[in-house]
């Protein structure tokens, strides 16, 4: 990867846009990086996604796109729930201050939304439902299957409103398709594929076109998203989006997921005490939420920082953010819990030594930690 982003930036430096020699090499690799990216999202044609600075403006894209397009056909409400990413909830929060009405809808325990609560509120006056297909900080899947994934896509497009997905931190970590999930719109990024940072990409369904709008004017990308197309990052993106794709085939995730079992095992067996969130359901394979009460997050993560485990508490997206985790409020946990609850996630190159070696280190230094705090 690393790789064809430096002969990116040293033989396809023209821009894309250009009609001589060098823009035309430079299309042809966004053109390859386009279709490769398309593939791993299983989409029909690689015209129907565009790309963009990651997964915050996908996401943004789509949600603004498609409330100010709906707005102006009398639309008003947006469906949602208060365990969206960061950057769902920013954009919501436009919306908000240019007249939508949001009805947060309930998540339970598991940080699964309530299927019966969503049908119920769908009416001829939501414009947009905006939903995780799984979830940052937890890894819980919206549904068990794609197929209820799609029958709720159906249900929503048939109310005539659209169904955009979140789906940044399953892309290449589950095997899925936008086909196949039947959504409208669906996020992506690639750096959650071990791609680089700073691109992503928003796929749209061709009949979603008339009911969403650009949100950056200009000509790049089929007139779908103004600026100078980032090539090095969208090269980047296609290659890891092959290799992730390869990944899947190879049967990956279960692999990664019996490293993940190995890890959680171990620390149950060390912390008894210890809370493991969501494994009732379905979740992304890479994802452990550990709730460890007694044991401050952020002082658990300073102290494995220096031993060189790097895990985080939430979510990395805001870990620099003291409040508690919205995720975990929506799920109901206490304040007290929610900050005693850390994020553990693997990488594909990872083995059930790392995970067990991982598990040893956040056990001793939980133990240390709960002690220091119920002395004080
Ligand atoms: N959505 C989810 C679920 C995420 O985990 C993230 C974090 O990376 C984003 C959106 C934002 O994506 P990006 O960092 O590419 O802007």
């Amino acid at each position: 990867m690393v790789e064809a982003v430096r002969r990116s930036m040293q033989e396809a430096w023209g821009n894309p846009s250009s009609t001589h020699a060098l823009g035309e090499a430079a299309r042809a690799q966004l053109s390859t990086a386009r279709a490769a990216i398309a593939r791993l999202l299983g989409a029909r044609d690689a015209r129907e996604v565009l790309c963009t600075s990651g997964g915050t403006e996908a996401i943004q894209t789509a949600i603004l796109g498609v409330w100010r397009a709906q707005r102006a056909r009398g639309r008003t409400t947006i469906l949602s729930t208060r365990a969206e990413h960061a950057a769902t909830r920013r954009a919501l929060d436009t919306a908000v201050q240019e007249g939508a009405r949001v009805v947060w809808l309930p998540v339970d325990a598991h940080a699964r939304v309530d299927g019966a609560s969503l049908r119920a509120a769908l009416s001829h006056d939501t414009a947009l439902v905006t939903l995780l297909y799984a979830n940052n900080e937890t890894g819980t899947l919206l549904a068990e299957e794609p197929a209820a994934v799609a029958a709720l896509s159906r249900e929503v497009r048939a109310a005539g409103a659209v169904l955009h997905l979140d789906a940044v931190q399953a892309l290449g970590r589950i095997p899925f398709s936008v086909i196949e999930l039947e959504a409208d719109c669906v996020s992506v990024s690639a750096h959650k594929l071990h791609g680089p940072k700073g691109v992503g990409a928003l796929w749209l369904r061709p009949t979603t076109k008339e009911l969403w709008e650009p949100l950056l004017a200009g000509s790049q990308e089929a007139g779908r998203r103004g600026g100078t197309e980032n090539l090095p990052g969208i090269v980047g993106f296609g290659v890891a989006a092959e290799e992730a794709r390869r990944w899947l085939e190879a049967d990956g995730p279960r692999a990664l997921a019996a490293v993940r079992a190995a890890f959680e095992a171990r620390i149950l067996e060390r912390l008894p005490w210890a809370r493991i969130q969501a494994t009732q359901v379905a979740r992304l394979p890479n994802t452990s939420s550990l709730t460890l009460p007694g044991v401050d997050a952020e002082l658990l993560l300073a102290l494995l920082d220096a031993e060189g485990v790097c895990i985080s508490a939430g979510s990395a997206c805001n870990a620099r953010q003291r409040a508690p985790s919205p995720v975990l409020e929506a799920m109901g946990l206490s304040d007290l819990d929610a900050r005693c609850t850390v994020r553990v996630s693997f990488g594909r190159h990872q083995t059930v030594a790392d995970a067990q070696a991982g598990a040893d280190r956040i056990a001793a230094a939980a133990c240390e930690l709960k002690y220091e705090l119920t002395e004080t």
